[in-house]
C-alpha cells in the first residue's frame, strides 16, 4: 500500500498497458515530492502563507496519530511532509473558495496530492481540520482507467476511503461519500476528545483547550441558564463557542455552529453502527468493534467484510442500497432508520 509514493493504493482498469500504468502513477508521485510546481495549483499556492512552528509541530503530530491507527490494521506508515499542507489567510480563502457558498474550511486534494486550509488560530481548531484532511490522505485510495463512448478517460479517482465511483448513466455517481464523511470526522472527534479528556495532552492542544475554558466563563454573562448548561455536559457545545471566537459563528450562538462537522452524516453513521450491533450482539465484541470495521475498510479499501456483514443482518442488497441513496441523504437517513 501507498508503495507508489504517492496517496495512490492502485490503479484499476481493463488493458492499460504497463508503460501507461508507470506514466500514470509517476505523475501522482511527482506531484506528491514536488508541490511548487504543480501547474493547475499555482493560483491556491500563491495565496499560500508560511506555516508557523506550532502548525508544522501539529501536522507531525497527527500525522503520528494516524499512522499509529495504521499500523493497528498491518499497514505501513505513510507520513505526509508539512509542504503537502498550504495554509491560505482567512481573508484570502474567503475570496477564493466563495466561502459563504461553500462553509469549507479545508480540503484535500489527491491530484494536487496536498492539503489546503484556511488558517484558524486555536491549535485545537487548526488540530481538528488537519486531521480530518489527514485522514483522507492517509485513506485507501485507487484510480481508473476507463473506455467511455469511445473515449478513453485517463484516470479518475475510483476509491477514496470508503466512497467509491461508480459508472451509472451518463456520468456515473458517488457511492458511499456520506459514510467517507461522516466516518472521517468521527474519528477526527474522537482525536480531539482524547486529547481534550487526557490527563496530559500535547501542550499546543492544552493551549487551545485553556482558550475554550476561558471562552466558557466569558460566555457566562452571554448566554442564558440552560444553553450553559448544555455547554457544561456537551463536547460539542463548549467547540461551538470556539467557532464563534474564530469567526464562523460570529455572534457566539451556543449549538447554531458545532465545532464538529458533518452532523447529519455522522448521526446516520451512528444509527447504522447501533442497528449492526443490536443485531450481532452475540457474536461481536461490542460495539467498538462495529465501528472498528468501517476505520478498516477506510484504510484497506476492503469493503467486502463490512458489506457482508449488513446484508446478513439487513437482507441482500442492503449494502449497495445505503451507497445509492447517496445523492439523498434525507431519504438514506429514513431507510437507516427503518432496518
Ligand atoms: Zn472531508
Amino acid at each position: 500500500m501507498k508503495e507508489n509514493f504517492s496517496s495512490i493504493d492502485r490503479l484499476y482498469g481493463k488493458d492499460v498497458a504497463a508503460e501507461e500504468r508507470k506514466e500514470i502513477l509517476s505523475m501522482y508521485k511527482k506531484n506528491f515530492e514536488d508541490q511548487v510546481n504543480h501547474e493547475a495549483f499555482q493560483e491556491l499556492l500563491m495565496q499560500e502563507r508560511e506555516k508557523t512552528k506550532e502548525e508544522i509541530e501539529l501536522i507531525v503530530f497527527c500525522n503520528e496519530k494516524i499512522n499509529a491507527l495504521r499500523g493497528k490494521y498491518g499497514l505501513e506508515p505513510f507520513t505526509i511532509p508539512e509542504s503537502n499542507f498550504h495554509i491560505v489567510p482567512m481573508e484570502k480563502w474567503k475570496e477564493g473558495m466563495d466561502y459563504e457558498k461553500s462553509n469549507t474550511a479545508a480540503f484535500f486534494s489527491n491530484s494536487l496530492q496536498g492539503v489546503a486550509a484556511m488558517e484558524i488560530d486555536n491549535p485545537l481548531a487548526f488540530a481538528k481540520g488537519a486531521y480530518h484532511e489527514l485522514i483522507h490522505f492517509h485513506g485507501y485510495q485507487a484510480l481508473m482507467v476507463a473506455e467511455r463512448e469511445g473515449r478513453k478517460l485517463k484516470d479518475y479517482d475510483y476509491r477514496f476511503g470508503m466512497g467509491m465511483f461508480k459508472e451509472r448513466g451518463e456520468e456515473g455517481q458517488f457511492y458511499f461519500e456520506n459514510m467517507n464523511e461522516a466516518l472521517t470526522e468521527e474519528l477526527a472527534k474522537r482525536f480531539i476528545e482524547n486529547e481534550y479528556a487526557s490527563e496530559n495532552p500535547h501542550p499546543l492542544l492544552q493551549k487551545g483547550i485553556q482558550t475554550i475554558r476561558n471562552l466558557q466563563e466569558e460566555a457566562k454573562e452571554k448566554v442564558s441558564g440552560s444553553d450553559l448548561e448544555k455547554s457544561i455536559t456537551n463536547p460539542e457545545l463548549y467547540y461551538a463557542l470556539l467557532h464563534g471566537r474564530i469567526g464562523i459563528d460570529e455572534d457566539l450562538t451556543l449549538g447554531n455552529q458545532y465545532f464538529f462537522s458533518y452532523k447529519k452524516q455522522r448521526s446516520i453513521l451512528n444509527t447504522l453502527i447501533d442497528t449492526l450491533y443490536e443485531h450481532n450482539k452475540e457474536n461481536c465484541e461490542g460495539r467498538e468493534a462495529i465501528f472498528d470495521m468501517f476505520v478498516k475498510a477506510h484504510f484497506t479499501g476492503n469493503i467486502y467484510e463490512l458489506g457482508k456483514m449488513i446484508d446478513r443482518s439487513f437482507g441482500k442488497g442492503t449494502f449497495r442500497k445505503i451507497g445509492e441513496l447517496d445523492e439523498n441523504i434525507e431519504e438514506q437517513e429514513q431507510f437507516i432508520k427503518s432496518l
